[in-house]
């Protein structure tokens, strides 16, 4: 069989380099005279289906690790080295000038021959992630997601939740995303799967959107350690925890972070621009680290957790003094009276920012 290429691409890149740096930059494919008028009316398109080949790879394994470090076969990748050498991509058409077309998002080094052009059509392209099925499992999404590995758009969603993009609610996500493909659990936050964290802080809201082991299931277990970490176990105790590894070396690649971090979170001094950077930094940190492989970023280790019994359901109770309704065991014996915490003026503990703190 052969492939008549139709045109080459003119790019700054010319060696590979992140496909995902390569994307953010325009670049031009070069169409061949004789096929010009094949291109009449593509402007018409805002988007293409673009195939070429990866002229420049020349072996293949049909097993690999591949990015992020998981091994897949090379059909579930997206690696240039491959059987066949062709690369599919989707690219925004920005302008056409004769057989010249602007394009932005080809993944594409300066000179790949390009094989064919096609206009992406949302309708036949696009796969159906209305994900109708919400209702009935309300983490069909995120379950897809964790499973093809696409941690950016899981951390994007988790941003919904956390309502900012920081580094630990990137590694909350990376750690809870890991443990349940590597069990091969779904999480349906009925305490099945249970994550136990050891820490109250933005780490803890990745993981609980990862895991669907919430606060509020009952599968969140809270160990007041006060480590950045993190055990997933399934019912059975069996189960992975990992342990961020050094944080401040994590961060110490980003000086300019760990400088305003000091001055606008620790000292609470920044000025406004400060706290805009800082927020910038941030973001771009927590996509940074989302595409590292995860060993780079966790000590992980087998483990078999010790886990409490199912949440079990109490009886109520009505505190004798202001009627309002309590779990049983939460009720306070006092001058024959059976109070609630606050009435009784009793000690409770409380989970804020310190961690678990008893209050008098
Ligand atoms: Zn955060
Ligand atoms: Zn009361």
């Amino acid at each position: 069989m052969e492939i008549e290429s139709i045109g080459t691409v003119k790019s700054k890149f010319d060696e590979p380099a992140d496909p995902e740096e390569m994307q953010k930059e325009e670049s031009t494919i070069i169409i061949k005279p004789e096929y010009e008028e094949g291109l009449y009316r593509i402007e018409d398109n805002d988007y293409l289906q673009v195939a070429f080949q990866f002229h420049l790879s020349d072996s293949y394994e049909l097993k690999a690790p591949r990015r992020h470090g998981r091994v897949r076969g090379v059909f579930a990748s997206r690696s240039p080295n491959r059987p066949s050498s062709i690369g599919t991509t989707c690219v925004e058409l920005l302008e056409r000038q004769g057989r010249r077309l602007k394009i932005k998002g080809l993944d594409a080094v300066d000179g790949t021959p390009i094989l064919d052009l096609k206009p992406y059509a949302a309708i036949m392209d696009k796969p159906d992630d209305d994900f109708a099925d919400k209702k009935e499992d309300p983490r069909a999404e995120i379950n897809h997601l964790i499973r093809s590995h696409d941690l950016e758009s899981l951390l994007i969603k988790a941003g919904e939740l956390h309502g900012h993009f920081c580094p630990y609610v990137s590694l909350g996500v990376i750690a809870g995303a890991y443990a349940l493909d590597e069990l091969g659990l779904k999480s349906a936050g009925m305490e099945d799967v249970v994550a136990i964290v050891e820490t109250n802080s933005c780490f803890s809201d990745g993981v609980q959107y990862a895991t669907g082991c919430s606060f509020g299931n009952n599968a969140l277990i809270y160990r007041d350690y006060g480590k950045t970490a993190v055990t997933v176990a399934k019912r059975d105790g069996t189960g992975i925890r990992l342990y961020v590894k050094d944080n401040d070396e994590l961060l110490s690649e980003y000086p300019e972070a760990e400088e305003l971090f000091d001055k606008v979170i620790v000292n609470r001094a920044g000025t406004k621009e400060d706290k805009k950077r800082i927020n910038q930094l941030w973001n771009e940190i927590a996509f940074e680290l989302i595409r590292k492989p995860v060993d780079e970023l966790f000590n992980i280790e087998e483990v078999n957790a010790e886990l409490s019994e199912y949440a079990p359901i109490f009886e109520d109770a009505f505190c004798n003094d202001c009627g309002e309704k309590i779990m049983g065991p939460k009720a306070v014996s006092k001058e024959d009276k059976d109070l609630c915490i606050s009435c009784a003026d009793a000690d409770y503990l409380q989970l804020d920012g310190r961690g678990l703190v008893e209050v008098e």
